[in-house]
């Protein structure tokens, strides 16, 4: 786990100036972290104590899915507006650079009762609060969040009302 801080690379002023953004795409080009990664993030009992996995758009789906098929929990995905077919509910949100909506496949949620969601990084909380609304306005639970990377400056976490967890803080 040393080495994965390391793969991160910061970008200033991207995508917006004043943001310093995260790139954790050098994670998946390392293997052997990457599966190291996953194995820890797969073990964490805010996965275990959920029946399926929240995964967000677009980063949250390398990771979600990857935890999904380790710890044989299904997934679902939240999605950016326009990208999802059928009945839908959705909800709005604040970004650290900007604001959008996210939604996901009322059908996908029927089945389960507690949720895990995950992204790749927790900043102002907004995009996962995002999701925890809409779970809550289906009757449904969220059981915690885990992101691989958190700012903890942002506070994002207290935003969120179950337990958050994150594998780097910086
Ligand atoms: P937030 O809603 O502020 O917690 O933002 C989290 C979401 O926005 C995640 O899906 C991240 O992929 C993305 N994000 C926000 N800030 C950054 C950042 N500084 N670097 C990389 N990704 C970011």
């Amino acid at each position: 786990m040393e080495k994965l801080e390391s793969l991160i690379e910061t970008y200033y002023d991207f995508p917006k100036k004043g943001i310093a953004f995260k790139d954790i795409l050098g994670i998946i080009r390392d293997p052997e972290v990457f599966r190291e990664l996953i194995f820890k993030m797969s073990s964490n009992h805010v996965i275990k104590n959920s029946e399926a996995i929240i995964s967000i758009e677009a980063r949250g789906f390398i990771f979600g899915s990857a935890i999904s098929f380790l710890a044989c929990k299904p997934m679902i995905v939240a999605r950016k507006p326009a990208k999802l077919p059928g009945d839908l509910i959705q909800e709005n949100y604040n970004l650290e650079y900007g604001k959008s909506s996210l939604s996901i496949q009322k059908e996908a949620l029927k089945r389960f009762k507690s949720f895990a969601i995950v992204d790749d990084l927790l900043a102002t909380g907004g995009t996962i609060n995002c999701v925890e609304r809409l779970i809550n306005k289906s009757g449904k639970k969220v059981s915690g969040s885990i992101s691989v990377v958190e700012l903890i400056s942002l506070k994002g976490r207290n935003k969120l009302d179950f337990p958050v967890e994150s594998i780097i803080k910086i």
